[in-house]
């Protein structure tokens, strides 16, 4: 499906929150990458997808009344044979069905799990006054705790992009560390680059997360995405 066809459904279902693999098959058309990704309706596609994919693969919850997919016990990370999957298949199910009865279940996503990398965070909210705002920051404690980001109004120049990434705190983590390699920063700014046209060709999102994307030497993947719509056209 393509972006007007995903968004039309969403419409046609009355919701503003794209599912995680909506909103992946959004950007991955903008030209981002993220984790090659599909959906399971039973255990046993899960497995079929798995194999398909190749180990160790990640299962996660694919609901679109579901935007915290962890807190609800839906995320299985690094599952490495086909029994692992069978069994993370039904946890989550089981965890989500326990702690969210009334969430609609679309299924179960199946990616393939990235290899580990420096964690960021790439947001888009909509300011009152200057309208769509990118944010960029590095992931887990360093946004949850330290709020350690950076601002720029859209459209970004590449100027912008190289100042949001420099200006963090924590900017000296992508010039690698006790041993870890340096990420590519000009991969970080295409990224940004992107992100920024894609937001200003498309007014109708209102949100957007990328929460985490994996960062490296030669790319960034998004392992973890969200869009929400504007509430009307
Ligand atoms: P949530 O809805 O809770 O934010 P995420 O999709 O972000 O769920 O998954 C939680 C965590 O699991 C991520 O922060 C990341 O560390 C890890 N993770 C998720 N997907 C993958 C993946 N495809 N490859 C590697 N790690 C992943
Ligand atoms: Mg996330």
């Amino acid at each position: 499906m393509n972006k007007s066809q995903i968004i039309s459904d969403a419409r046609k279902q009355g919701r503003t929150l794209l599912t995680e693999i909506e909103s992946k098959q959004i950007l991955k058309d903008a030209g981002i990458d993220v984790t090659l990704i599909k959906l399971a309706t039973s255990e046993n596609e899960a497995v079929g997808f798995s194999q398909e994919i190749g180990f160790p693969v990640v299962l996660k919850i694919a609901s679109s009344d579901i935007s915290h997919k962890s807190d609800a016990g839906g995320v299985k990370v690094g599952l490495n044979n086909e029994q692992e999957v069978s069994q993370a298949y039904s946890e989550i199910m089981n965890s989500v069905k326990q702690r969210f009865p009334a969430a609609k279940i679309e299924g179960i996503s199946v990616q393939n799990m990235a290899k580990p990398g420096v964690e960021i965070i790439i947001g888009m909210t909509k300011d009152a006054q200057f309208g769509p705002v990118l944010m960029f920051g590095l992931g887990g404690i360093w946004v949850e705790v330290l709020k350690d980001v950076s601002f720029r109004i859209v459209p970004l120049t590449r100027y912008d992009a190289s100042a949001m990434i420099q200006e963090i705190r924590g900017n000296a983590l992508l010039k690698g560390y006790r041993g870890s390699e340096a990420v590519s920063i000009t991969v970080l700014e295409d990224m940004l680059l992107k992100i920024s046209e894609f937001v200003e060709k498309n007014p109708e999102i209102k949100e957007m997360d990328l929460n985490p994307v994996f960062a490296y030497k030669d790319g960034a993947v998004a392992v973890d995405a969200r869009i929400v719509l504007e509430e009307s056209e």
